[in-house]
């Protein structure tokens, strides 16, 4: 993949959080208790490390990079081979033959499309290309697009009018996706990252490591604990402080995904436009700065983060608090603080 502006300006971020945190949370490594192996890639169009006490960590961490590629290969709606990119070229015509993987992950997502209401729609592609952020790039600046451009993007967009179906049981079922109408767009921006952690951490348990912190995008996952003994601890980035930090959380056996309007946007009329768009008005999100889940798996937590995102702060709330073994810190336009009721962390400064 070719390491564009954006990844570097990633980079760039990262890095320098990644100092801070060093300084914060570093403890000594102690002796006998094995060594961090810490390696970084520029993997999805972002920043992927993977941190790991194993005697085989080299061999294992390069696997896992491998297997984010090939997840990566399925769902990536940038690369025109993907799975993905395939039902987007047959929207309005075809069925696409998609892999039992492809056709798991993509009724996940349609789960949690239900269950936002609607506020995390999948298919919002035609939106995010008329408010110009359809690449891999921070969006363009521009006048923001015209009404009526609006409306029929708008008109292509909607969950419903997407389908995963199954055509026989046992070994020789077989899945294929189909968008209703010409134009329809899937985008995984919302989700792939999360899940594609998933794939990488299921990999590295089956190698048999029991420590590991597994980072891609705005999603970290973390399993066991540092080789210190200590637990895995994630720094929430201040929304509107690009080096400060929100909230410091420990992280055992759990992912935890940030969503903020500060990771792609422009500014249009002094106004930030960013890169989540809410289907039922067409028009990027205000109501937050950012929203930070934590849940049992990435793809959880990474597609709830966009969810509620965009949801009411209100429902978004109820919502994570119906969930068993999920929780939620959202900040909103006005820097006021949502806290669910088993959020671990109760002193947040901002
Ligand atoms: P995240 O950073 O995980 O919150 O994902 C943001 C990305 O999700 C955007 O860059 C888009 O690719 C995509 N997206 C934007 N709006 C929505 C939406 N309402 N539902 C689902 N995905 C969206
Ligand atoms: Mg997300």
């Amino acid at each position: 993949m070719a390491i564009n502006r954006y990844t570097l300006q990633n980079f760039g971020r990262i890095f320098i959080l990644c100092f801070i945190l060093h300084f914060v949370y570093a403890a000594p490594l102690s002796a006998g208790n094995g060594s961090l192996t810490i390696k970084n890639r520029p993997l999805l169009h972002t920043f992927v490390q993977i941190k790991m006490e194993s005697p085989d960590a080299d061999k294992i961490i390069e696997a896992a990079f491998q297997e984010m590629e090939r997840v990566n290969g399925l769902l990536n709606n940038y690369d025109p081979l993907s799975e993905v990119s395939k039902i987007n070229a047959a929207a309005g015509i075809d069925s696409v033959e998609i892999s039992a993987e492809t056709a798991e992950v993509l009724q996940s997502a349609l789960r949690v499309a239900q269950l936002s209401g609607g506020a995390f729609d999948f298919t919002v592609g035609p939106l995010l290309k008329a408010w110009g952020f359809a690449t891999d790039l921070p969006g363009c600046e521009g006048d923001g697009p015209a009404d009526q451009v609006l409306a029929k993007a708008k008109s292509l967009v909607g969950y419903q009018l997407f389908h995963v179906r199954s055509d026989a049981e046992g070994a020789n079922k077989r899945y294929s996706a189909k968008l209703l109408k010409k134009g329809m767009c899937l985008d995984v921006g919302a989700f792939s990252k999360g899940y594609v952690a998933d794939c990488a951490m299921a990999l590295i348990k089956r190698n048999g490591v029991k420590n590991a912190l597994v980072t891609a995008g705005g999603t970290v996952i973390g399993i066991g604990l540092k080789p210190d003994g200590s637990r895995w601890k994630i720094g929430i980035r201040h929304p509107r402080k690009a080096d400060g930090m929100l909230a410091a959380i420990a992280l055992t056996d759990c992912a935890v995904s940030t969503s903020g309007d500060y990771e792609k946007y422009y500014r249009k009329n002094n106004k930030r436009v960013t890169h989540i768009i809410d289907p039922r008005t067409a028009r990027p999100v205000d109501r937050h700065q950012s929203v930070t889940v934590l849940a049992e798996s990435g793809f959880d937590s990474d597609a709830l983060s966009t969810a509620l995102f965009v949801m009411d702060t209100d429902q978004g709330m109820a919502l994570i608090n119906s969930l068993p073994r999920v929780e939620a810190l959202v900040i909103d336009h006005a820097a006021q603080i949502f806290m669910s009721r088993g959020w671990p962390q109760k002193n947040i400064v901002y």
